[in-house]
């Protein structure tokens, strides 16, 4: 796999820190947690949606778009992070949001929304949820097309072949960052939602023969059907990047159990999960992505997963602006 072939744009100026969380692993009493601070990329508030964009921006600039087209919920991260590299780019960015829990989109709402506002999104159209997303982009692109745009769609959290490539560069990144600290990383766990992170993440450490195992936190859908989707969109992102060799099914590994009632709905172990990175660590999770994949972590070291000499990488994909959408959920009970 070679990277460097593939035209890229820069959002961010250095690799983000891999840092040890010395007193979480101490509460945890199990292994040696470590995080990838991917919450600290570049573009508006950063996050995982940034590796991808590089990417697709690229893509999109090299086709002549002056328009951007994206989809994502009523806080999506995502949406965001496409505005803001839109705007970066000297572009337009209109956006389609799902409301995927009913009646969740409110137009002054703070979080992401208020950041879509203040960013300059062209055009905001909210559909329900379940609708054919990617038929209402195409009839976003081609409304623009008829007012004599260049229209460029990126789907739904910038997964696909080419987006997860950014998340080969960041197996990579992390590999590196390993090998100069002399820090083995036995297991990696992240969020997988539209599945470009876990699904890069495989190709990268499965491309590079590290043998490193990832697992992901679904926050969303259920363990085959994420897996499923996951073995497609890692080999086809494997295949972009010019490996040589399929992802093997057994690579991809899904748990379900931290989805709670469904996406964005709130569970007492994501709470628990924010209040003890924010006062342990001082670090900010969010309550739809990463709090989830946090209280998995939890959940795996308390099922006894991993030895206590192990040292387990948490990739921190971002979304703290989705906190101050959800100041209730996020302050309830006292977990830490
Ligand atoms: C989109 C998102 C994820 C999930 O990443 P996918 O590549 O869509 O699976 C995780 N965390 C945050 C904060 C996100 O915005």
């Amino acid at each position: 796999m070679q990277l460097a072939r593939i035209p890229r744009r820069r959002y961010t100026s250095a690799p983000t820190p891999l840092e040890f969380l010395p007193r979480l692993s101490e509460h945890l009493g199990g292994p040696r947690v470590y995080v990838k601070r991917d919450d600290l990329l570049g573009l508006a508030s950063g996050g995982n949606k940034t590796r991808k964009l590089e990417f697709l921006m690229a893509d999109a600039l090299a086709q002549g778009a002056d328009t951007i087209i994206t989809t994502g919920a009523v806080q999506s991260n995502h949406a965001r992070l496409t505005l803001a590299a839109a705007v970066k780019e000297g572009l337009k960015c209109r956006l389609l949001l799902e409301e995927r829990v009913p009646g969740s989109y409110k137009p002054e709402a703070s979080g992401n929304n208020l950041l879509f506002r203040l960013l300059g999104a062209e055009q905001i159209r909210v559909v329900p949820g379940g609708t054919d997303l990617m038929q209402a982009m195409q009839e976003m692109a081609d409304q623009a097309g008829s007012e004599g745009r260049v229209p460029y769609i990126i789907p739904g959290g910038g997964s696909n072949a080419l987006g997860a490539l950014g998340y080969i560069s960041c197996a990579e990144e992390v590999l590196e960052q390993s090998f100069e600290k002399s820090l083995p990383i036995d297991h990696v766990i992240c969020a997988s939602g539209s599945g470009g992170t876990h699904a890069g993440l495989v190709a990268g450490f499965y491309g590079s023969h590290s043998g490193v195992p990832v697992t992901g936190i679904s926050v969303r859908a259920e363990k085959v059907d994420q897996e499923e989707k996951l073995h497609v969109l890692a080999n086809a992102t494997s295949k972009l990047a010019g490996a040589e060799h399929e992802v093997p099914r057994g690579m991809i590994t899904v748990r379900d159990d931290f989805v709670g009632p469904g996406y964005s709905l709130p569970t007492a172990e994501m709470t628990a999960a924010i209040q003890t990175f924010a006062r342990l660590e001082g670090i900010l999770l969010d309550p739809v992505y990463t709090g989830k994949a946090a209280a998995g972590l939890i959940g795996l070291i308390q099922e006894g997963v991993f030895e206590p000499q192990d040292n387990v990488l948490f990739v921190h994909t971002g979304g703290s602006p989705a906190l101050y959408a959800y100041p209730d959920e996020v302050l309830a009970g006292d977990h830490a």
